[in-house]
């Protein structure tokens, strides 16, 4: 299973692609993201897109290795921790 921090990062860079832009309050942070408790409000009930694991099962396992797919995304959390800073 896709190992995530839940630093938050992702769901308060949706500008950066098109896919979420319907998830965007606006200023790029999703209107599902609680800034209270830093986690997603409907976590259970998230859209596929925010669920690494249903990506792949879905869309990606013919095309790459869980690994593989695993570390394109691990990379993307780095480039967004990395901004951070
Ligand atoms: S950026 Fe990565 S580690 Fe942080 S919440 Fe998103 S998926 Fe999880
Ligand atoms: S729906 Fe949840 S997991 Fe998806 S971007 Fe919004 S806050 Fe993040």
């Amino acid at each position: 299973m896709f190992q995530c921090d839940c630093c938050g990062l992702c769901c308060k860079h949706l500008a950066e692609s098109d896919l979420y832009r319907e998830l965007d309050r606006g200023d790029g942070v999703c209107m599902f993201f609680n800034e209270e408790t830093n986690l997603c409000d409907i976590y259970e009930n998230r859209p596929v897109l925010c669920n690494v694991d249903r990506m792949y099962e879905l869309y990606f396992k013919d095309t790459f290795t869980r690994e593989e797919y695993y570390a394109l995304n691990y990379n993307v959390c780095k480039q967004f921790k990395k901004e951070e800073k």
